[in-house]
């Protein structure tokens, strides 16, 4: 007799999801895969720019998280 509830949305990291930031180049960056990923390149990254490219990578060329705007 039970009832099949839907989940609840995952909670928010507290994190406004129009206010990230590629830490290379500070342009808007998306919660949302790059496109065009090599698999042979690894586990995708979580975030892209606009564009849908890989975020600018770090100075040890790996692709970095982006950061929060903060104005
Ligand atoms: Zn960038």
């Amino acid at each position: 007799m039970s009832v099949a509830e839907t989940a609840p949305p995952p909670a928010v990291r507290g994190v406004d999801p129009d206010a990230l930031l590629c830490p290379g180049c500070h342009e808007t960056a998306v919660c949302a895969p790059p496109s065009g990923w090599p698999e042979r390149a690894g586990a995708r990254p979580e975030f892209s720019h606009r564009d849908g490219s890989v975020l600018c990578p770090d100075g040890r060329g790996r692709v970095p998280e982006p950061v929060e705007a903060t104005s």
